[in-house]
């Protein structure tokens, strides 16, 4: 049967009546949750499993923050992960120092993502790693500000102190970490990238607050850092490793981990566990997963090896800046390339294609 025009405007009416009650829960609804939202506090941090390195994921009410990006072999994992996030632009990114495990993953960063500010520590490396992150840097504009103790930072409702160093300078390079405690309401995160004793005591010294809820062990939780003293002075309530499984520096270090585990504080590690996450809502801590509480040490003996060691294969290629290709130098296309274009470069594929480049088709380099 066919509706008659006044029936049809009733239930034209009905339906309109029915709309506008949805409609005004909704707006009420919306109206309550928006000032919370506004106002609460909100802080996500992702420890990244990126095996030997550091990689710490923040963000706050959409304010992106990246603390180092692990090393050359999973700087595409980095990215990827980054970009599943829908990330667009980082407010900081910060590498703790220049060594390859805490850095390479950076320059990929930089490729894909914009970044509004560098906060680096104030020394220069040699390594040909560093020069590239500089370069890559100032090719996309990014300033670089060398932190110092007591600055603050804010992204969304959270804020980052800089404790350290006390002095950039001293002789060993994992000293001149940059040193940060996060706050967000009451809760607070402490990383230092790969700090050990002698930095660790002049921050005790200085009398900053060290006290944090949730601590980042200091160079993956080696033997060399990690001090009662320093333990005694963050009280963490837990504690979280980023260390690769079976690493050949042996981290965790025995040392370390009696100490925690004399000390009954929670553990979480990426060797074991992967990804760790963990959400603050100013007051609470909500974790993703238990913590393993695992505290075996690192198998290999604690070495003498730096992690400066530079063991990838050192080739000399030629890189197209414009197509983003890179070429034997033998290559007929390496040839051809227009001089404004063409620079060589000396070093590992596994940076070049971090940085965007990808092989050429006729030489396969
Ligand atoms: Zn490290
Ligand atoms: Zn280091």
């Amino acid at each position: 049967m066919p509706q008659t025009k006044k029936e049809k405007k009733q239930r034209f009416q009905t339906v309109r009546k029915g709309m506008g009650i949805v409609l005004s829960i909704l707006f009420l609804t919306i109206a309550w949750m928006l000032p919370v939202y506004a106002e609460g506090e909100q802080l996500s941090i992702e420890f990244l499993d990126v095996g030997q390195g550091n990689a710490v994921l923040l963000e706050s009410q959409g304010h992106y923050v990246l603390i180092d990006g692990g090393d050359r072999e999973t700087s595409s994992f980095v990215v990827s992960y980054l970009q599943d996030k829908g990330i667009d632009t980082f407010d900081y990114v910060v590498a703790s120092h220049y060594d390859s495990d805490h850095l390479a993953g950076l320059i990929g960063v930089l490729h894909q993502f914009g970044v509004n500010q560098l906060l680096t520590p104030d020394y220069v490396s040699d390594t040909q790693l560093y020069q590239s992150f500089c370069e890559t840097a100032s090719e996309y504009d990014v300033g670089q500000i060398h932190p110092f103790q007591e600055e603050i930072y804010n992204f969304g409702t959270a804020t980052m102190e800089i404790l350290g160093p006390v002095y950039y300078g001293h002789s060993d390079e994992n000293e001149d970490s940059i040193c940060i405690r996060i706050k967000n309401g009451e809760t607070s995160f402490l990383i230092c990238g790969d700090i050990g004793e002698e930095t660790e005591t002049e921050l005790v010294h200085t009398g900053v607050n060290l006290k944090a809820d949730v601590y980042l062990l200091n160079h993956h939780g080696s033997n060399t850092s990690n001090t009662q003293e320093f333990l005694d002075a963050v009280q963490p309530s837990y504690a979280v490793i980023s260390c690769g499984k079976e690493n050949s520096y042996g981290h965790p270090g025995s040392d370390t981990m009696a100490r925690l585990s004399a000390l009954e504080i929670p553990v979480y590690r990426t060797d074991i566990q992967g990804t760790i996450r963990v959400e603050s809502d100013g007051v609470n801590l909500i974790w993703e997963q238990d913590p393993c509480n695992d505290f075996t040490p690192g198998t290999a003996e604690e070495n003498n090896l730096s992690e400066n060691t530079d063991e990838s294969v050192q080739t000399e290629y030629v890189l197209n800046i414009n197509s983003m290709k890179f070429h034997f130098p033998s290559c007929s296309a390496a040839q051809r390339i227009n001089a404004e274009n063409r620079q060589d470069y000396t070093g590992d594929r596994e940076t070049l294609i971090a940085q965007g480049y990808s092989p050429c088709g006729i030489c396969n380099p």
